[in-house]
């Protein structure tokens, strides 16, 4: 439908469908617009016909136009200009020009009418106001230049290439980048910047980025300089209603990156060799953070090819420590190094672990940085194991210091390095350290005490021992105490750990036990035999007194005899009701050798009847401390159970007295019967005895006695072969 056919009020009220005839739409501005007939004039031209709306917008009359020659209604100036486009209509052309009357932006566009027979005879147009249009121009205009100053300053180079690949617009890198500036590149083809060889996949690359995929590819340019330039191109094509309207680019210049790399690959070469086969995991990264070698303890470590990851960032940071480890990167890259970082990362199978991390910046030989090296060593073992040991530690911590038992630790040389606090509670020093400990050790334990030291330390193996300490009180306390060597790694003697338990109470309560319980029976037994006997013996006694008085002078001597005998029994009944009711000592200094050579004139008749001989042997000087009645009935003992050992075969009981370093031993050996292992330990326990007629009372009552004068009795004995009884004094 043609516009300038419609009638002027078809035209006004524009029933009229949207068209594009000045590329936009019509229908808005066709309210203010006018048309026009002009035709030539003398040498100009006359309106015939101006009409519309536009026309009182312009600030003229409607129809002021009509008949006028162009010069009378325009600025002359503006006059000039529509001459020349009509002009150009003249000559048969449609010309569309812009153009601004009296401040009103407008487009104009004039054609030819001509006759039947093929002359122009007039021109017609059409003009609309643009006001509108420019004014979105305007503001297109300015939004552009606020992205243009975005992009103006930005690092990487951006520009957008139009749908044939012809630049519209760069920012200054992408000048910076190949050398040419904005005015010489735009309206130009990229592909002139393209090195021959690459042409080809850079124009693929441009038909795919205008098909509408997004892609980034590695290309090489020529600079204005001649020289080559490497870069990486990311293409955005730009999408409008579906269609790629444009590509923007952004481009990046990596012809530094690549030398880097080149001489990181360069390194690797040199020194792979030496890192190939170490056992700490190696890895190369370039200043981009992509993985360009790595040796196989890398992948045995993390569990990724060295091929998987080329040229690819290592995921093997965990999350939370990313952070951290950037900052690092970025110092290392700055030339620092890093040094046995402990840290953790991920393998592939995402199981983390603890290892130890250095990092060190690649220099070429310029000085330059082009990478750097992880060197990773796997420490997760050791590190596992630290951690156990500061739990057990810990643990051990716990319980030294809430035992009730004496924890010591004492170094080789016998001082104390720890203490636990139980001391305080037990013995109420506050602490042993620095404390000569032997001070507080009673005098008569500290020679064993020393040796079993002396035993643990060459022997190396736990001792037992027990012994008395005075606590802060001054008391004694009995200690039981286990000696553990602890040894360094040469198997040498590093410290020795003592626990030790107060054990005075069990010692006590074991005494009271043994007298009570064991002792109390006999206490009692023996109280009613004494009982009984000590009557009968008063009458014997006094018989006796009387029978002596009359007897012959060799008589009379028997009758004494009888009499001191009659005395002993007394005594020894006495004795043993001293088992059960402690009593207090009498001691005198007495010669054992008489005490031994009375026991044997008593048991001489016996012997003689068994056909047993006495053989005595005594050193000099044998007194000692003691109570005399007491040993003799030890020492009867002993030679009665010799001689009933012996009392079938007869045979020699061998007595002897002797001198021994600081003691004097008395021992009773016979040739009897002997006692077989099993019951050696039995012999002492009250009425154990192996006999028809025995009490199993003699030696018990041996034990009391030799304990009573810091004496022991050591047994020896061999079956069929005879017995050796030894009662060791000290002196
Ligand atoms: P008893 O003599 O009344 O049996 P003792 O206490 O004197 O009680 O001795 C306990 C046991 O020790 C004896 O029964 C005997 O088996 C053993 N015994 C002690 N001395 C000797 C010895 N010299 N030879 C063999 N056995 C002995
Ligand atoms: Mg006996």
């Amino acid at each position: 439908m043609n516009p300038f056919n419609a009638n002027t009020s078809d035209f006004k009220t524009s029933n009229y469908s949207p068209r594009k005839s000045f590329g936009f739409e019509v229908t808005d501005q066709v309210r203010d617009s006018l048309m026009f007939i002009v035709e030539k004039f003398e040498d100009t031209y006359r309106f015939v016909i101006c009409h519309g709306s536009l026309l009182q917008k312009f600030g003229y009359d409607p129809n002021s136009f009509n008949g006028k020659r162009l010069e009378h209604c325009l600025p002359s100036s503006h006059a000039i200009r529509r001459v020349i486009s009509y002009d150009q209509a003249w000559k048969g052309h449609a010309v569309t020009y812009e153009d601004t009357l009296n401040g009103i932006p407008y487009m104009g566009s004039v054609s030819p009418v001509y006759d039947h027979s093929g002359e122009i005879t007039k021109l017609q147009g059409f003009c609309v106001d643009m006001s509108e249009k420019k004014r979105v121009e305007e503001l297109l205009k300015k939004r552009e230049n606020y992205f243009r100053t975005l992009v103006q300053h930005h690092p990487d180079g951006i520009f957008t290439l139009n749908r044939n690949g012809e630049f519209l617009f760069n920012n200054p890198e992408v000048s910076n980048i190949c050398g040419y500036p904005e005015e010489e590149l735009s309206d130009n083809h990229f592909l002139k910047l393209i090195v021959p060889e690459e042409k080809e996949a850079a124009i693929n690359y441009f038909k795919k980025a205008s098909k509408g995929e997004l892609l980034q590819f590695d290309t090489v340019i020529y600079h204005k300089n001649g020289h080559r330039v490497e870069i990486e191109v990311t293409n955005i094509p730009i999408m409008i209603e579906n269609e790629v309207h444009s590509v923007y680019g952004i481009v990046k210049d990596i012809s530094e990156l690549r030398k880097n790399q080149k001489e990181v690959h360069f390194l690797k070469n040199r020194i792979s060799s030496s890192i190939y086969h170490s056992a700490d995991s190696i890895a190369i990264f370039d200043m981009n953070n992509h993985l360009v070698s790595a040796n196989p303890a890398f992948e045995k470590f993390f569990g990724w090819k060295e091929s998987e990851l080329m040229g690819k960032r290592v995921p093997y940071v965990p999350e939370e420590l990313v952070e951290e480890y950037t900052k690092r990167i970025n110092d290392v890259k700055r030339g620092r190094n890093s040094t046995n970082i402990e840290t953790t990362r991920i393998r592939k199978d995402g199981t983390k672990f603890y290892v130890s991390v250095t990092l060190s910046p690649l220099k070429v030989e310029d000085g330059k940085i082009v990478g750097y090296t992880s060197i990773t060593r796997d420490i997760h073992a050791q590190k596992v194991a630290e951690h156990e040991l500061r739990n057990k530690n810990q643990q051990y911590k716990i319980i030294t210091e809430h035992t009730m038992d004496l924890i010591n630790v004492f170094d080789s040389q016998g001082k104390i390095k720890y203490s636990s606090p139980s001391h305080k509670t037990i013995l109420g020093y506050e602490d042993l350290q620095d404390r000569p400990w032997t001070d507080l050790v009673h005098p008569d334990d500290l020679p064993d005490l020393i040796e079993s030291i002396k035993v643990l330390k060459e022997t190396q193996q736990p001792i037992k021992t027990e012994f008395r300490l005075k606590n802060a009180h001054g008391d004694w306390i009995i200690l039981e105490s286990y000696g553990t060597a602890v040894l360094n790694c040469q198997k040498e003697l590093d410290s020795i750990v003592t626990i030790s338990r107060d054990i005075t109470e069990r010692k006590t309560t074991e005494d009271f036990l043994r007298k009570s319980e064991k002792l109390a029976v006999l206490g009692q037994l023996a109280a009613g035999i004494a009982h009984e006997i000590r009557n009968p013996l008063t009458s014997l006694k006094g018989f006796t007194h009387l029978l002596k008085v009359n007897a012959t002078p060799e008589e009379s001597e028997y009758y004494q005899i009888m009499l001191s005998e009659l005395e002993r029994i007394n005594t020894i009944v006495g004795e043993f009701m001293m088992l059960a009711k402690p009593q207090p000592k009498n001691t005198k200094r007495n010669d054992l050798r008489k005490i031994l050579q009375e026991a044997a004139s008593l048991l001489e008749a016996q012997a003689n009847l068994h056909n047993i001989q006495f053989v005595m042997d005594f050193d000099v000087n044998l007194e000692i401390d003691c109570e005399a009645d007491q040993l003799k009935q030890v020492c009867i003992n002993l030679m009665k159970n010799g001689m009933e050992a012996m009392e079938e075969s007869g045979g020699l009981l061998f007595i002897k007295a002797i001198h021994q370093e600081d003691t004097i031993i008395v021992s009773f050996k016979d040739e009897g019967c002997g006692i077989p292992k099993e019951q050696l330990n039995h012999i002492g326990e009250p009425f154990y005895t192996t006999k028809e007629k025995g009490t199993g009372l003699g030696m018990m009552i041996c034990n009391k006695i030799m304990e009573n004068h810091n004496g022991l009795i050591e047994i020896e004995s061999e079956l069929n072969q005879g017995t050796t009884v030894k009662l060791v004094f000290p002196k």
